[in-house]
Protein backbone atom coordinates (compact mmCIF):
# COMPACT_ATOMS: atom_id res chain seq x y z
CA UNK A 1 0.00 0.00 0.00
CA UNK A 2 0.96 3.59 -0.91
CA UNK A 3 3.45 5.29 1.62
CA UNK A 4 4.10 8.14 -0.27
CA UNK A 5 1.31 10.79 1.27
CA UNK A 6 1.06 10.48 4.77
CA UNK A 7 -3.38 10.78 5.33
CA UNK A 8 -4.15 12.99 7.46
CA UNK A 9 -6.06 11.76 10.92
CA UNK A 10 -9.93 12.08 11.10
CA UNK A 11 -12.68 11.45 13.12
CA UNK A 12 -14.02 8.04 13.31
CA UNK A 13 -17.29 9.64 13.44
CA UNK A 14 -18.33 12.84 12.67
CA UNK A 15 -22.04 14.06 12.44
CA UNK A 16 -22.99 16.79 10.93
CA UNK A 17 -26.43 18.74 10.69
CA UNK A 18 -27.66 20.55 7.83
CA UNK A 19 -30.91 23.04 7.32
CA UNK A 20 -32.25 23.39 4.18
CA UNK A 21 -34.42 26.82 3.76
CA UNK A 22 -38.30 27.15 4.40
CA UNK A 23 -40.07 26.24 1.05
CA UNK A 24 -43.08 28.02 -0.64
CA UNK A 25 -45.48 25.45 0.79
CA UNK A 26 -44.07 26.52 4.36
CA UNK A 27 -44.72 29.72 3.83
CA UNK A 28 -48.21 29.71 2.57
CA UNK A 29 -49.07 28.18 5.50
CA UNK A 30 -47.60 30.72 7.71
CA UNK A 31 -45.05 28.09 9.10
CA UNK A 32 -42.27 29.66 11.10
CA UNK A 33 -38.43 28.54 10.76
CA UNK A 34 -37.87 27.62 14.45
CA UNK A 35 -34.45 26.14 14.13
CA UNK A 36 -31.61 29.06 14.93
CA UNK A 37 -28.07 27.87 13.98
CA UNK A 38 -25.11 29.25 15.34
CA UNK A 39 -22.09 27.85 12.96
CA UNK A 40 -19.17 28.92 14.91
CA UNK A 41 -20.25 27.28 17.87
CA UNK A 42 -21.56 24.27 15.96
CA UNK A 43 -24.69 24.11 17.88
CA UNK A 44 -28.41 24.89 17.32
CA UNK A 45 -31.50 25.46 19.07
CA UNK A 46 -34.87 24.15 18.36
CA UNK A 47 -37.79 26.67 19.74
CA UNK A 48 -40.83 23.85 20.39
CA UNK A 49 -44.43 25.52 20.57
CA UNK A 50 -45.90 23.91 23.45
CA UNK A 51 -49.64 23.86 25.80
CA UNK A 52 -50.02 24.59 28.92
CA UNK A 53 -53.29 22.87 30.38
CA UNK A 54 -54.76 26.21 30.15
CA UNK A 55 -54.02 26.43 26.73
CA UNK A 56 -51.62 29.09 26.71
CA UNK A 57 -48.69 28.53 24.63
CA UNK A 58 -45.18 28.44 25.65
CA UNK A 59 -42.03 27.95 24.03
CA UNK A 60 -39.59 25.36 25.27
CA UNK A 61 -35.84 25.47 23.61
CA UNK A 62 -34.01 22.68 22.94
CA UNK A 63 -30.07 22.81 22.58
CA UNK A 64 -28.10 20.83 20.65
CA UNK A 65 -24.57 20.61 19.43
CA UNK A 66 -22.83 18.41 16.56
CA UNK A 67 -19.02 18.03 14.80
CA UNK A 68 -20.79 20.51 12.57
CA UNK A 69 -24.17 22.49 11.89
CA UNK A 70 -24.69 24.36 8.31
CA UNK A 71 -27.53 27.06 7.98
CA UNK A 72 -29.81 27.05 4.91
CA UNK A 73 -27.15 29.31 3.52
CA UNK A 74 -24.39 26.47 3.19
CA UNK A 75 -23.71 25.34 -0.70
CA UNK A 76 -23.21 21.79 -1.61
CA UNK A 77 -19.34 22.50 -2.40
CA UNK A 78 -19.46 23.26 1.26
CA UNK A 79 -20.80 20.52 2.90
CA UNK A 80 -18.80 18.19 0.57
CA UNK A 81 -16.03 19.66 2.22
CA UNK A 82 -17.75 19.64 5.60
CA UNK A 83 -18.46 15.81 5.33
CA UNK A 84 -16.57 13.66 2.26
CA UNK A 85 -13.58 15.58 1.09
CA UNK A 86 -11.38 14.82 4.83
CA UNK A 87 -11.96 11.11 3.89
CA UNK A 88 -11.02 10.69 0.19
CA UNK A 89 -7.69 10.29 0.74
CA UNK A 90 -7.83 7.32 3.78
CA UNK A 91 -9.59 5.16 0.63
CA UNK A 92 -6.43 4.43 -0.75
CA UNK A 93 -5.43 3.24 2.21
CA UNK A 94 -7.42 0.36 3.04
CA UNK A 95 -10.13 2.83 4.90
CA UNK A 96 -13.87 2.14 4.05
CA UNK A 97 -15.91 5.27 4.43
CA UNK A 98 -19.43 5.95 4.50
CA UNK A 99 -21.96 9.16 3.92
CA UNK A 100 -25.52 8.83 5.29
CA UNK A 101 -28.14 11.22 5.18
CA UNK A 102 -31.00 10.78 7.58
CA UNK A 103 -34.04 12.38 7.84
CA UNK A 104 -37.78 12.78 7.39
CA UNK A 105 -39.00 13.19 3.89
CA UNK A 106 -38.72 16.18 2.69
CA UNK A 107 -35.85 17.68 5.19
CA UNK A 108 -33.22 17.55 2.03
CA UNK A 109 -31.73 14.06 2.00
CA UNK A 110 -31.37 13.54 -1.68
CA UNK A 111 -30.79 17.35 -2.51
CA UNK A 112 -27.44 16.96 -0.09
CA UNK A 113 -26.65 13.55 -1.71
CA UNK A 114 -27.15 13.58 -4.64
CA UNK A 115 -23.62 15.59 -5.41
CA UNK A 116 -21.16 13.80 -3.04
CA UNK A 117 -20.36 11.19 -5.27
CA UNK A 118 -20.04 12.96 -8.38
CA UNK A 119 -17.44 15.82 -6.47
CA UNK A 120 -15.55 12.34 -4.75
CA UNK A 121 -15.46 10.56 -8.07
CA UNK A 122 -13.09 13.79 -9.54
CA UNK A 123 -11.16 13.97 -6.21
CA UNK A 124 -10.60 9.89 -6.22
CA UNK A 125 -10.06 10.26 -10.22
CA UNK A 126 -7.08 13.08 -9.58
CA UNK A 127 -5.29 11.15 -6.79
CA UNK A 128 -5.34 8.02 -9.17
CA UNK A 129 -3.68 10.30 -12.11
CA UNK A 130 -1.16 12.17 -9.73
CA UNK A 131 -0.38 10.80 -6.40
CA UNK A 132 -0.67 7.70 -7.11
CA UNK A 133 -0.32 6.96 -10.84
CA UNK A 134 1.14 3.80 -12.07
CA UNK A 135 0.31 1.61 -9.14
CA UNK A 136 -2.56 -0.06 -10.53
CA UNK A 137 -5.26 1.80 -8.84
CA UNK A 138 -8.56 0.84 -10.70
CA UNK A 139 -12.08 2.91 -9.74
CA UNK A 140 -15.56 0.71 -9.61
CA UNK A 141 -19.13 2.07 -9.31
CA UNK A 142 -21.90 0.60 -8.47
CA UNK A 143 -25.78 1.37 -7.38
CA UNK A 144 -28.55 -0.30 -5.47
CA UNK A 145 -31.30 0.09 -3.50
CA UNK A 146 -32.64 -1.99 -0.69
CA UNK A 147 -36.67 -1.74 -0.36
CA UNK A 148 -38.67 -3.72 1.98
CA UNK A 149 -35.74 -5.62 2.80
CA UNK A 150 -34.96 -6.65 -0.63
CA UNK A 151 -31.66 -5.48 -2.72
CA UNK A 152 -32.42 -4.29 -6.51
CA UNK A 153 -29.68 -3.22 -8.63
CA UNK A 154 -30.21 0.50 -9.92
CA UNK A 155 -27.88 0.18 -13.06
CA UNK A 156 -29.44 -3.11 -14.30
CA UNK A 157 -33.20 -2.18 -14.58
CA UNK A 158 -33.73 -2.95 -10.85
CA UNK A 159 -33.09 -6.63 -10.91
CA UNK A 160 -33.57 -8.00 -7.46
CA UNK A 161 -30.37 -9.46 -5.76
CA UNK A 162 -29.31 -11.26 -2.95
CA UNK A 163 -26.56 -11.35 -0.16
CA UNK A 164 -23.75 -14.02 0.41
CA UNK A 165 -21.74 -14.25 3.22
CA UNK A 166 -18.02 -15.91 2.75
CA UNK A 167 -16.00 -17.49 5.23
CA UNK A 168 -14.39 -14.48 5.64
CA UNK A 169 -17.22 -12.34 6.67
CA UNK A 170 -16.92 -10.58 3.36
CA UNK A 171 -20.21 -9.52 2.18
CA UNK A 172 -20.73 -10.50 -1.54
CA UNK A 173 -24.20 -9.01 -3.29
CA UNK A 174 -24.57 -11.55 -5.92
CA UNK A 175 -25.05 -10.24 -9.32
CA UNK A 176 -24.52 -6.96 -8.45
CA UNK A 177 -23.42 -4.59 -11.51
CA UNK A 178 -19.83 -2.99 -10.95
CA UNK A 179 -19.06 -0.59 -13.33
CA UNK A 180 -14.54 0.43 -13.90
CA UNK A 181 -15.02 3.82 -14.02
CA UNK A 182 -12.52 6.25 -15.49
CA UNK A 183 -13.71 9.69 -16.22
CA UNK A 184 -16.25 11.76 -14.50
CA UNK A 185 -18.36 11.90 -18.13
CA UNK A 186 -19.17 7.97 -17.31
CA UNK A 187 -19.56 8.49 -13.43
CA UNK A 188 -22.15 11.06 -14.28
CA UNK A 189 -24.30 8.81 -16.36
CA UNK A 190 -24.17 6.24 -13.98
CA UNK A 191 -25.46 8.59 -11.06
CA UNK A 192 -28.09 9.88 -13.47
CA UNK A 193 -29.28 6.28 -14.48
CA UNK A 194 -29.59 4.73 -11.07
CA UNK A 195 -31.02 8.33 -9.66
CA UNK A 196 -33.53 8.03 -12.47
CA UNK A 197 -34.30 3.73 -11.86
CA UNK A 198 -34.75 4.62 -8.22
CA UNK A 199 -37.68 7.23 -8.66
CA UNK A 200 -39.58 6.07 -11.47
CA UNK A 201 -39.56 2.56 -9.26
CA UNK A 202 -43.62 0.41 -10.09
CA UNK A 203 -45.68 2.93 -7.94
CA UNK A 204 -44.63 6.35 -8.26
CA UNK A 205 -41.67 8.60 -7.24
CA UNK A 206 -41.72 10.21 -4.04
CA UNK A 207 -44.03 7.52 -2.12
CA UNK A 208 -41.29 4.77 -3.67
CA UNK A 209 -38.23 6.21 -2.74
CA UNK A 210 -38.68 7.69 0.17
CA UNK A 211 -38.88 3.86 1.71
CA UNK A 212 -36.29 2.51 0.23
CA UNK A 213 -32.25 3.10 1.28
CA UNK A 214 -29.95 3.97 -1.93
CA UNK A 215 -26.43 2.96 -1.64
CA UNK A 216 -23.68 3.77 -3.96
CA UNK A 217 -20.55 2.82 -3.77
CA UNK A 218 -16.94 3.84 -5.13
CA UNK A 219 -14.52 0.79 -4.72
CA UNK A 220 -10.87 1.37 -4.67
CA UNK A 221 -9.20 -1.51 -6.41
CA UNK A 222 -5.40 -2.66 -6.80
CA UNK A 223 -3.77 -4.51 -9.09
CA UNK A 224 -1.38 -6.72 -7.08
CA UNK A 225 0.54 -8.12 -10.51
CA UNK A 226 1.77 -6.26 -13.54
CA UNK A 227 0.65 -8.30 -16.29
CA UNK A 228 -3.17 -8.48 -14.60
CA UNK A 229 -3.17 -12.52 -13.90
CA UNK A 230 -4.81 -11.86 -11.07
CA UNK A 231 -8.21 -9.62 -9.87
CA UNK A 232 -7.26 -6.69 -8.18
CA UNK A 233 -7.54 -6.43 -4.52
CA UNK A 234 -9.90 -3.83 -2.47
CA UNK A 235 -8.09 -1.12 -1.06
CA UNK A 236 -10.48 1.29 0.35
CA UNK A 237 -14.50 2.49 -0.48
CA UNK A 238 -16.47 5.08 -0.40
CA UNK A 239 -20.06 4.30 0.25
CA UNK A 240 -22.61 7.56 0.00
CA UNK A 241 -26.05 5.88 1.64
CA UNK A 242 -29.71 7.84 1.03
CA UNK A 243 -31.55 6.93 3.71
CA UNK A 244 -35.43 6.34 3.56
CA UNK A 245 -37.86 8.71 4.89
CA UNK A 246 -37.18 8.51 8.95
CA UNK A 247 -40.69 8.84 9.51
CA UNK A 248 -41.59 6.11 7.46
CA UNK A 249 -40.15 3.79 10.51
CA UNK A 250 -43.02 4.85 11.84
CA UNK A 251 -45.56 3.24 9.34
CA UNK A 252 -46.16 0.51 11.46
CA UNK A 253 -49.68 1.10 12.52
CA UNK A 254 -50.92 1.92 8.87
CA UNK A 255 -54.40 0.00 7.61
CA UNK A 256 -52.04 -1.34 4.55
CA UNK A 257 -50.28 -4.11 5.21
CA UNK A 258 -47.61 -4.13 2.96
CA UNK A 259 -46.82 -0.49 4.50
CA UNK A 260 -47.02 -1.81 7.41
CA UNK A 261 -43.97 -4.53 6.46
CA UNK A 262 -41.98 -1.61 4.78
CA UNK A 263 -42.14 0.88 8.35
CA UNK A 264 -41.20 -2.23 10.57
CA UNK A 265 -38.17 -3.16 8.39
CA UNK A 266 -37.34 0.78 8.12
CA UNK A 267 -37.70 1.08 11.61
CA UNK A 268 -35.26 -1.49 12.37
CA UNK A 269 -32.47 -0.59 9.95
CA UNK A 270 -32.51 2.39 11.26
CA UNK A 271 -32.47 1.27 14.76
CA UNK A 272 -30.09 -1.19 13.98
CA UNK A 273 -27.77 1.46 12.16
CA UNK A 274 -27.61 3.47 15.15
CA UNK A 275 -26.28 0.82 17.33
CA UNK A 276 -23.59 -0.41 14.87
CA UNK A 277 -22.44 3.16 14.51
CA UNK A 278 -22.26 3.60 18.52
CA UNK A 279 -20.45 -0.20 18.25
CA UNK A 280 -18.08 1.20 16.33
CA UNK A 281 -17.16 4.52 18.40
CA UNK A 282 -16.98 2.40 21.21
CA UNK A 283 -14.60 0.23 19.76
CA UNK A 284 -16.47 -2.72 20.28
CA UNK A 285 -15.43 -6.28 18.65
CA UNK A 286 -18.97 -7.10 18.55
CA UNK A 287 -20.79 -5.20 15.84
CA UNK A 288 -24.56 -6.08 15.59
CA UNK A 289 -24.70 -6.57 12.08
CA UNK A 290 -27.16 -8.94 12.21
CA UNK A 291 -30.03 -6.20 13.08
CA UNK A 292 -31.07 -5.69 9.74
CA UNK A 293 -30.34 -6.29 5.65
CA UNK A 294 -29.44 -2.39 5.91
CA UNK A 295 -26.28 -3.14 8.69
CA UNK A 296 -25.50 -6.86 7.25
CA UNK A 297 -24.70 -5.15 3.56
CA UNK A 298 -22.66 -2.84 4.97
CA UNK A 299 -20.78 -5.25 7.18
CA UNK A 300 -17.24 -4.72 5.96
CA UNK A 301 -17.43 -1.06 5.50
CA UNK A 302 -18.11 -1.43 9.64
CA UNK A 303 -14.80 -3.58 10.02
CA UNK A 304 -11.71 -2.41 9.99
CA UNK A 305 -10.22 1.29 9.81
CA UNK A 306 -13.70 2.91 9.06
CA UNK A 307 -14.81 6.72 8.42
CA UNK A 308 -18.93 7.33 9.58
CA UNK A 309 -20.35 10.56 8.08
CA UNK A 310 -23.71 10.83 9.26
CA UNK A 311 -25.63 14.25 7.86
CA UNK A 312 -28.62 15.14 9.45
CA UNK A 313 -31.05 16.91 7.19
CA UNK A 314 -33.98 19.01 9.25
CA UNK A 315 -36.34 21.39 7.68
CA UNK A 316 -36.98 24.42 9.71
CA UNK A 317 -40.67 24.90 9.78
CA UNK A 318 -42.58 25.14 12.75
CA UNK A 319 -44.90 22.31 11.37
CA UNK A 320 -41.95 19.47 11.20
CA UNK A 321 -41.32 20.20 14.57
CA UNK A 322 -41.67 16.72 15.99
CA UNK A 323 -40.05 14.90 13.54
CA UNK A 324 -37.05 17.38 13.30
CA UNK A 325 -36.55 16.63 16.98
CA UNK A 326 -36.57 13.12 16.81
CA UNK A 327 -33.81 13.33 13.88
CA UNK A 328 -31.71 15.22 16.08
CA UNK A 329 -31.97 13.11 19.23
CA UNK A 330 -31.11 10.13 16.79
CA UNK A 331 -28.20 12.38 15.51
CA UNK A 332 -27.19 12.98 19.51
CA UNK A 333 -27.10 8.87 19.82
CA UNK A 334 -24.45 8.25 17.22
CA UNK A 335 -22.20 10.95 17.94
P1 LIG B 1 -35.72 14.13 0.88
O1 LIG B 1 -34.81 13.41 -0.06
O2 LIG B 1 -35.19 14.18 2.28
O3 LIG B 1 -37.12 13.60 0.84
P2 LIG B 1 -35.34 16.31 -0.95
O4 LIG B 1 -33.87 16.30 -1.03
O5 LIG B 1 -36.09 15.69 -2.08
O6 LIG B 1 -35.83 15.66 0.42
O7 LIG B 1 -35.78 17.82 -0.71
C1 LIG B 1 -37.14 18.23 -0.72
C2 LIG B 1 -37.26 19.55 -1.51
O8 LIG B 1 -36.53 20.59 -0.84
C3 LIG B 1 -36.67 19.45 -2.90
O9 LIG B 1 -37.47 20.19 -3.78
C4 LIG B 1 -35.29 20.11 -2.77
O10 LIG B 1 -34.87 20.68 -3.96
C5 LIG B 1 -35.52 21.14 -1.68
N1 LIG B 1 -34.30 21.35 -0.87
C6 LIG B 1 -33.81 20.47 0.00
N2 LIG B 1 -32.72 20.95 0.63
C7 LIG B 1 -32.50 22.16 0.13
C8 LIG B 1 -31.52 23.19 0.36
N3 LIG B 1 -30.53 23.02 1.25
N4 LIG B 1 -31.62 24.33 -0.35
C9 LIG B 1 -32.62 24.51 -1.23
N5 LIG B 1 -33.58 23.59 -1.50
C10 LIG B 1 -33.53 22.43 -0.83
MG1 LIG C 1 -35.16 11.73 -1.22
Amino acid sequence: FPEKEKVAPVAKIKVVVRKRPLNKKEISKREEDIIDIEQSSNSLTVHETKLKVDLTEYVEKHGFVFDAVLDEDVSNDEVYRETVEPVVPAIFNRTKATCFAYGQTGSGKTYTMRPLPLKASQDILRLMNHTYRNQGFQLFFSFFEIYGGKLFDLLNERNKLCMREDGKQKVCIVGLQEHRVSDLETIKELIERGNATRSTGTTGANEESSRSHAILQLAIKRRVDGNGSKPPRLAGKLSFIDLAGSERGADTTDNDKQTRIEGAEINKSLLALKECIRALDNDQTHIPFRGSKLTEVLRDSFIGDSRTVMISCISPSSGSCEHTLNTLRYADRVK
